[in-house]
């Protein structure tokens, strides 16, 4: 396990109740690539629940760049062929940049 805390994205961090799926997600764009060569894209994720509590959280992170994509959530890391192209068609979606998001999440990447 990592350090610290080992927290569920989808447990509301209020009430504790689980639910299935964010209302909507986003990508969080590193503009500083890792020492491969690989942008680090975070998902972050829009949660309720049904007691009305509402929260951000981080649902996975992806690694693209170099020989394929690395896919990092909750249940480990996956690494995805390149020639897949489903990172690709992701990519025409509209990415919100915000950075302020990005260093409030305890960014762990070697950004210097
Ligand atoms: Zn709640």
């Amino acid at each position: 396990m990592p350090r610290k805390k080992q927290q569920d994205p989808y447990v509301c961090p209020t009430c504790g109740t689980r639910v299935e799926k964010p209302e909507k997600t986003w990508q969080l764009i590193s503009p500083i690539p890792d020492a491969q060569g690989r942008i680090t894209i975070t998902v972050m994720g829009s949660f309720s629940c049904p007691n009305g509590h509402k929260w951000k959280a981080v649902v996975s992170k992806i690694r693209a760049g170099g020989s394929g994509v690395e896919v990092e959530g909750k249940k480990g890391v996956k690494k995805i062929a390149s020639e897949e192209g489903e990172n690709e068609r992701d990519r025409g979606e509209v990415i919100e940049l915000d950075l302020s998001d990005l260093d409030k999440e305890d960014f762990e990447d070697e950004e210097d």
